[in-house]
């Protein structure tokens, strides 16, 4: 095939019907059509799937697709079908076909007429299809999700680590074409070098997503009315509410629904059909919000999703970039709005307590960085393009202004001599302490840990308490984020000094400290306007809906009741 002959434009139009190519695809795919390995950076909603889908269909041969879902793949499929007057142009190889229907497929792709064949990485391990693909004629090999290939991606799914050794069964010269939405520079180099592409063009888009605003709020014990409240005033738009367990997921979407929104759980505890019923609800706006865990997501494609809310702060920036990501793909309103407290970094800290010291590392450092991103007052999209090391200015960049800090700025106070007496504090009381009894130290009451060592006898036991702990806390928190003082992890918890925390006594300079100390976990409930008006949700109403449910289950010898 030579490109000359090939108006991609044309072909653009006839298969797809757009007019006009989006961001870097027609490069991309000049460079798939002339057979070179590809590497494929864009955000989620960038129009990657045509990037491979369009030259599949223009190129001799089977192009196989490895993407790491049935349900991503059957969205796919169909759609390729819905352009195309033959049924076969588009097959799924699973493990869920019968023998006729395996039959039919290879037939398909032996007759030339199969275009896209989409495979899951363990379906390639089957012996009898590698060596029936290895006779056929292979345009070349796309790689969807490609970072499921690396443990430091968010889905890392071993299967997909065998790839390259299958592939090399199937053809010799088969290129290979890879693509993610993952940003970071660690995961990319993992892909190329697990996929033996090092010498890949390499095609890379911003992640700047200009229409989504980006809102931190703090989480309180109201954070389910305050959810309810935001999700009544966005009614009949779709949306997504991540939670961090399973027991959550079906607390609050009952919870909703007892206020009156249509609203489904998803997470990987229920069957499978009632996922797939869920999910289909929501593609098919029978209802508004899914309310899930991060089980839900990869490879939703509904355009128009209109806000993605996080109950529970993620574990990394990536996580959070990707899930907010599913927000308007279409290009329209997106509004990303996660609670934070710091009591749910606490949380996560112990889970991972059990865990080999490097991850936790790891892990700690990624946690660090998303209480810097939930506490910090720059522009959240600067924050989050700094982060996939990507320049922005916060002032005429696109999208500047759609972020909560950019629009209501935060106030800062100078914190000079708080830090330096923080640090000397930590110093002085030879690094034993967590941030609760560090707190203590400064206002100058004591506990059993303080007395047993003594510190209560210290001339610097009590120097700050011209301060509330709250701003103590925070101002930990915020030194913490700076680096000047870091948690020690085989102590969990414990407060040390670091080598610019040491530096920075040397030398105090400025420090402008946020001014905001709501995310403090001992903040108090702020009373909400819901509850003012009477409580929107009342627990005990759910509850009893629940028993009564079960009830009824029960003498009707109904299955258990599913929303
Ligand atoms: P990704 O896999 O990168 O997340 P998709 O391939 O699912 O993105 O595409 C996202 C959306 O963009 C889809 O609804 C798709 O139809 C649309 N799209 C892709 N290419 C174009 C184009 N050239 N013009 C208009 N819309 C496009
Ligand atoms: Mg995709």
């Amino acid at each position: 095939m030579s490109l000359t002959e090939i108006d991609l434009h044309q072909q653009l139009k006839k298969y797809f019907g757009f007019s006009q190519f989006k961001g870097l695809q027609e490069q991309v795919i000049t460079s798939i059509v002339k057979g070179k390995d590809t590497f494929v950076v864009m955000p989620t909603g960038g129009g990657k799937s045509l990037c491979y889908q369009l030259p599949a269909l223009i190129a001799d041969g089977t192009a196989i697709v490895v993407s790491p879902l049935i349900a991503l793949m059957k969205n796919q499929v169909d759609a390729i079908r819905g352009i195309s007057s033959q049924h076969g142009v588009a097959h799924v190889l699973n493990s869920s076909l019968n023998k006729t229907e395996v039959r039919q497929v290879k037939e398909d792709i032996s007759n030339g007429i199969t275009k896209l064949l989409y495979v899951a990485p363990e379906s390639l391990t089957k012996e009898d299809y590698v060596e029936f693909l290895r006779g056929q004629t292979i345009s070349f090999l796309a790689i969807d999700e490609a970072h499921c290939i690396s443990e430091w991606g968010h889905d890392f799914r071993p299967e997909y680590r065998n790839l390259r050794h299958i592939i090399k069964r199937i053809g010799d010269n088969i290129p290979i074409i890879a693509l993610t939405a993952t940003a970071t520079p660690k995961v990319q180099e993992d892909i190329l070098k697990n996929l033996g592409i090092t010498d890949a063009k390499t095609f890379k888009a911003s992640f700047n997503r200009p229409n989504l605003y980006y809102e931190v709020r703090p989480k309180t014990k109201n954070v389910d009315a305050d959810i309810i409240r935001f999700v009544k005033q966005n009614e009949g738009k779709s949306g997504i509410i991540y939670c961090l367990s399973r027991k959550k997921v079906e607390e609050l979407a009952q919870t909703l629904q007892v206020n009156g929104i249509s609203a489904v759980p998803y997470h990987a505890g229920l069957e499978a059909k009632t996922r797939s019923r869920h999910q289909d609800m929501f593609l098919m706006e029978d209802i508004d919000v899914v309310v899930a865990t991060i089980a839900f997501g990869m490879g939703i494609d509904k355009p128009d999703v209109r806000f993605v809310i996080h109950h529970d702060i993620p574990k990394s920036i990536e996580s959070y970039y990707q899930e907010t990501g599913r927000a308007g793909r279409d290009g329209g309103e997106g509004h990303c709005l996660a609670f934070y407290s710091y009591k749910d970094i606490e949380k996560l800290e112990k889970f991972m307590s059990g865990k080999p010291v490097a991850e936790q590392e790891i892990g700690h450092a990624l946690l660090q960085e998303i209480v810097a991103y939930a506490e910090t007052s720059i522009s959240r999209r600067k924050f989050i393009l700094h982060y996939f090391g990507e320049e922005f200015d916060q002032e005429t960049g696109e999208g500047a202004a759609m972020d909560d800090n950019m629009r209501y700025p935060k106030s800062h106070v100078e914190a000079k001599d708080e830090v330096a007496l923080l640090l000397k504090t930590v110093k002085e009381t030879k690094e034993l302490y967590k941030s609760k009894d560090l707190v203590k130290t400064l206002q100058g009451k004591s506990n059993a840990m303080i007395s047993s060592h003594r510190t209560d006898e210290h001339p610097l036991f009590g120097k700050g308490s011209y301060k509330d702990s709250k701003f103590w806390m925070a101002l930990i928190r915020q030194v913490l984020v700076q680096g000047y003082l870091k948690k020690d992890i085989e102590t969990y918890g414990v407060i040390k000094i670091t080598p610019a925390g040491e530096e920075y006594l040397q030398q105090p300079t400025s420090f402008m400290m946020t001014e905001d100390h709501i995310f403090d976990s001992t903040t108090e409930a702020v009373p909400s306007a819901s509850k003012k008006a009477g409580g929107a949700i009342d627990q005990q109403l759910v509850k009893m809906l629940k028993d009564l449910r079960k009830k009824i289950a029960k003498k009707m010898e109904l299955p258990p009741f599913v929303i």
